[in-house]
């Protein structure tokens, strides 16, 4: 297992994190706009509410709707810099390297595959 697939691993035995699931109305979103479309928002999201060094509203920037991406931030806990720090290790008070920032939408992507091949398999 690569390191993202532990730390969703680890995840899905969070009964909190566990609980986000993407429904139906996002997997039509998703195959509506594309893929990579979706990895083009998850990067814009997380430059936007998640890069900066200080957060005024940290714990409170993600919506717990609206947006596949929103759905999936919460169930990796990259929704804020508090649950980044606490599962991720990334630290807080200070602005996210280009590098975390793809490694926080490479997350974000893989539990959205997860997801789509869950819903795929038992579509079969
Ligand atoms: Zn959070």
């Amino acid at each position: 297992m690569n390191s993202i697939d532990i730390i969703l691993n680890r995840l899905s035995k969070s009964k909190f994190r566990a609980s986000f699931k993407l429904k139906e109305e996002d997997f039509i979103y998703i195959e509506k706009v594309g893929i990579n479309k979706i990895a083009k928002h998850a990067y814009d999201f997380i430059n936007q509410r998640l890069k900066p060094k200080y957060i005024k509203n940290d714990g409170k920037q993600t919506p717990l709707k609206g947006h596949p991406v929103f759905i999936a931030e919460h169930a990796t806990a990259t929704c804020c810099r508090g649950c980044l720090f606490k599962w991720h290790h990334i630290k807080k008070d200070k602005e996210l390297s280009e590098l975390e920032v793809r490694y926080i939408v490479n997350v974000i992507m893989k539990w959205i595959n997860n997801q789509m091949e869950i819903r795929n398999k038992s579509k079969k």
